[in-house]
C-alpha cells in the first residue's frame, strides 16, 4: 500500500467530516498510528469478496507444538484445581503468592518470551490454550498473567525492541520480573490524543523526565517494569503541530513512581490494578521503544495481538458455563421435567453450546493466523467484539438456568451443601470484557475505519478539500474505472452466489455468506456515496454493517472449524450440528441487521437523547435518592496505598 494512498484516505476522512478541533486532533493521532492496511480475509468481506479457501483446511498445530501445549495445560490445570480457590481470591482480593510462585516455576509468566532469552517461546495457540484453562477457573489469575504477557512489556519489547533492549529486559522478565501496560489516564480512555502524561527530553538528551498519572494499570502496583505511553515534544507535520506519543520502559523502583490507589472492581477482584503517579521520573533515553512519536502505533499493534487472549478467556468461561448448564439442566426437575427439557431451557442450552463453539472457532483461527504472521488486526478486533458480547449472553443464560442459585455466592452454596458453582462471580468477572482493550463501540469504529479504507483509497482525492481540479478529474476517472467493474460484480454475486458444494452439508451457509458479503459491500459503498466522509458520524449505521461483517466472519470460521473436527471423527457429527446452529442464528441476525431501524425511529431517538442531555427530561429522575457526586480527594490524588 503506497504512502500516498494511506495519506489520501486519512486526509479525506479528517478534512471532509466537519470535525471540531478536538475531534480533528483525536482523528489525526489515531490515523498517524494506524499503519499500513493489509487486505485480510475479513477485510475482503467488506469489499464483497468471500474466500473460504483461506480457512480450509482449518489450521492445526503440528504434533510437537500440540504436545508442548498439552503438557503445560495439563500441569496448570491440575495445579490450579488443587491449589487455587478462586472464590477465596475473589473474597480476599489476593492471588496467593505461593500460587504466583508455582506458576512462575512452571513458566506461565514467560510463555511468550523467546527461548533465546530464557522463555518458553510458545506459539500464540499454546499461550491461548493455557490462558483458556486458567480463565475457566479464575478470571483474576488469567488477567494477572495476561496483563503481564499479552500487553505488558514482553509483547511490545519482542515486537519492537532493539537487540540491546531485548538483551537487557527479556531475560530479566523470564526470571520473574512482572510487568504492566500503562496507557489509560483519568481523561484518556478511548481517546489517546488527550493524553497529559509528558516525557521531556533532558538538555543532554540522556534521559526523559516523566510526569503524569496513569489510571487502571493492571499489575501496576506489583510490577517491576511498565510500558508507559507519554507525550513527547510535538512535531510539525505539513505546517501543523502534531501530538507525539512515545512509549518507554519504566522501572517502578525509580524515584518518583508511586501507586496512589489500588482500584476495587465489581469483578476480577483479585487483580492488582492501580492509579500510578509519575513525578519527575528519570527514564533513560535508551528505554524508549520504537522511536519518538511511535508510542500509539506501538500500543495499537501490541493490542492487535494482545487482544487475542480475551477471546480465549471468554471461550474458557463459555465452556465452564456449558458444563454447569448441562449438569444443572439435566438434574433440576420442575413442573415434571428437567428444566433443560422445557423448550425455554433447550433454547438457552443450544445458544450456550453454539456460542461457545463459535467463540472457540474464531479464537483458534485468529491464534493460528497470528502464528503465521498474517495481518489479523480486523479478525482480532472482530474476535474480541464477538467473544466479549457472546460470552456475556452465555453467562446471562447460565445465570437464568441456575435460577436463585445462580445469584447466590459460591461460598454460601458450599456452606449449605450445594454445588458451589461460581456463576455469580463469573458474571461479575465477565462484564468488563466489552470495555477493556477497546470497548465494543470503539471496536466497531476501528473496524469501520478498516472496512472503509479500500474505498477511501480509491475515492480519497475526490473527498478531500483543497485538492486541485486537475487531480480531482484524474481521481474521478480512477473512481469511475474502478467502480464500473466493481459494482456490477457485487450485484451479480448477490444474485448468483457461488454454490460452494465442495463444503458438503454446510455449503448453504457458505453460499449465504458469499451472497451477503456482496450485499454488505454494496451497502457500504451506498452509504459511502450518500454520506461521504460524514459517514464516520453515522455510528449506528456503521455499527450494523460491522456487525454483519462480524457475523459473516464467525459463520465462516465456525463452518471451517466444524469440518476439521468432524474429519477427526472423535466428536462425531456434533461439530457440524453446532456450526449449523451457529450459522442459522447468525443468518437471522444478519437479516435483521440489514433491515435496520427505520430512519424516522433513529432520528427520533437521536432527538430524545439530545433533549435528555439538555436536561429537558429531568422531571423523569424525580423521586429517587440521587447518587452522590465526587468528594475530594479526586482519583489520583488519594492517599498512597499500602
Ligand atoms: C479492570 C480494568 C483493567 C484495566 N486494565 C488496563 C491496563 O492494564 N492498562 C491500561 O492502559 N488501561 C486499562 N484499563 C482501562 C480500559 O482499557 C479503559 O477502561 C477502556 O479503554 C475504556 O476507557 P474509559 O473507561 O475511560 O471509557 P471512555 O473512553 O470514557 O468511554 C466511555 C463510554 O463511551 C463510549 N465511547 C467513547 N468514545 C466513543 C466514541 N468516539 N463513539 C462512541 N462511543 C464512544 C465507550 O465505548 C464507552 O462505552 C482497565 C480498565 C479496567 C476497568
Amino acid at each position: 500500500m503506497s504512502q500516498h494512498c494511506e495519506d489520501t484516505a486519512a486526509d479525506a476522512l479528517i478534512a471532509g467530516a466537519g470535525l471540531n478541533d478536538q475531534q480533528r486532533a483525536a482523528m489525526e493521532v489515531a490515523e498517524a498510528a494506524r499503519g499500513d492496511a493489509g487486505r485480510s480475509f475479513a477485510g475482503r468481506l467488506f469489499m464483497g469478496s468471500y474466500e473460504p479457501e483461506q480457512l480450509h483446511p482449518f489450521p492445526t498445530q503440528d504434533d510437537d507444538d500440540r504436545r508442548t501445549g498439552d503438557e503445560l495445560v495439563e500441569r496448570v490445570t491440575t495445579f490450579l484445581a488443587e491449589h487455587l480457590d478462586a472464590d477465596e481470591v475473589d473474597e480476599t482480593r489476593t492471588v496467593p503468592q505461593v500460587v504466583i510462585d508455582a506458576l512462575q516455576e512452571m513458566g506461565i509468566f514467560r510463555m511468550k518470551i523467546p527461548e533465546a532469552y530464557g522463555g518458553l517461546g510458545f506459539s500464540q495457540v499454546n499461550y491461548n490454550r493455557v490462558l483458556m484453562a486458567i480463565a475457566s477457573h479464575c478470571g483474576s489469575t488469567a488477567v494477572l498473567v495476561s496483563a503481564h504477557q499479552s500487553i505488558g512489556v514482553p509483547q511490545p519489547l519482542k515486537m519492537f525492541g532493539t537487540d540491546q533492549q531485548k538483551q537487557t529486559w527479556l531475560p530479566r522478565i523470564a526470571r520473574g520480573a512482572l510487568t504492566a501496560f500503562a496507557l489509560t489516564e483519568p481523561e484518556v480512555g478511548s481517546d489517546p490524543a488527550r493524553m497529559t502524561t509528558t516525557a521531556k527530553l533532558s538538555d543532554d538528551r540522556s534521559h526523559y523526565v516523566l510526569n503524569g498519572v496513569k489510571q487502571w494499570t493492571t499489575n501496576g502496583p506489583i510490577a517491576e517494569l511498565l510500558v508507559v505511553m507519554a507525550r513527547t515534544a510535538p512535531k510539525m507535520v505539513r505546517g501543523k503541530e502534531r501530538t507525539q506519543i512515545t512509549a518507554f520502559i519504566v522501572e517502578t523502583d525509580s524515584p518518583g513512581v508511586e501507586t496512589t490507589h489500588r482500584c476495587d472492581f465489581m469483578g476480577l477482584r483479585g487483580i492488582q490494578n492501580g492509579i500510578m503517579r509519575f513525578t519527575d521520573v528519570r527514564v533513560p533515553a535508551a528505554n524508549m521503544l520504537l522511536g519518538e512519536g511511535q508510542g500509539l502505533k506501538l500500543a495499537l499493534k501490541t493490542l492487535n495481538t494482545g487482544r487475542l487472549t480475551l477471546p480465549a478467556a471468554c471461550t474458557g468461561m463459555g465452556k465452564q458455563c456449558l458444563s454447569i448448564a448441562r449438569r444443572w439442566s439435566a438434574s433440576r426437575v420442575q413442573w415434571g421435567l428437567p428444566i433443560g427439557k422445557h423448550e425455554a431451557g433447550r433454547e438457552k442450552i443450544a445458544d450456550i453450546a453454539a456460542g461457545t463453539f463459535a467463540m472457540e472457532a474464531v479464537t483458534w483461527l485468529t491464534s493460528h493466523w497470528a502464528d503465521q504472521d498474517r495481518d489479523i488486526r480486523i479478525e482480532a478486533a472482530m474476535a474480541k467484539l464477538f467473544c466479549s458480547e457472546t460470552s456475556w449472553r452465555i453467562i446471562d443464560h447460565t445465570m437464568q438456568l441456575r435460577g436463585g442459585r445462580g445469584y447466590e455466592r459460591a461460598e454460601s452454596l458450599r456452606q449449605r451443601g450445594e454445588d458451589p458453582w461460581p456463576v455469580e462471580r463469573m458474571m461479575r468477572d465477565a462484564r468488563i470484557n466489552t470495555i477493556i482493550e477497546g470497548t465494543s463501540d470503539i471496536m466497531r469504529l476501528f473496524l469501520a475505519r478498516e472496512a472503509l479504507d479500500p474505498h477511501l483509497q480509491v475515492a480519497g482525492d475526490l473527498l478531500r478539500r483543497g485538492v486541485g481540479l486537475r487531480r480531482k478529474v484524474r481521481a474521478l476517472g480512477r473512481v469511475m474505472l474502478f467502480y464500473a467493474k466493481w459494482y456490477p460484480t457485487q450485484l451479480w454475486g448477490r444474485l448468483f452466489p457461488r454454490r460452494h458444494r465442495v463444503y458438503g452439508q454446510l455449503a448453504s451457509h457458505h453460499r449465504f455468506t458469499d451472497r451477503n458479503a456482496h450485499r454488505l459491500a454494496a451497502k457500504l459503498f451506498g452509504a459511502m456515496a450518500r454520506y461521504g466522509p460524514k459517514l464516520e458520524r453515522r455510528q449506528v449505521l456503521l455499527g450494523r454493517l460491522i456487525d454483519i461483517g462480524t457475523e459473516l466472519f464467525v459463520m465462516s470460521a465456525s463452518c471451517a472449524y466444524a469440518e476439521s473436527l468432524a474429519a477427526g471423527s472423535e466428536a462425531g457429527d456434533s461439530p457440524r450440528m453446532l456450526a449449523d446452529v451457529v450459522c442459522r442464528r447468525s443468518r437471522q441476525r444478519v437479516k435483521q441487521l440489514f433491515r435496520g431501524t427505520p430512519g424516522a425511529d433513529r432520528r427520533r431517538a437521536n432527538e430524545l437523547a439530545g433533549r435528555v442531555l439538555d436536561g429537558e427530561c429531568r422531571w423523569l429522575e424525580q423521586g429517587i435518592i440521587e447518587a452522590p457526586a465526587a468528594r475530594t480527594p479526586a482519583p489520583g490524588a488519594v492517599e498512597r496505598c499500602a
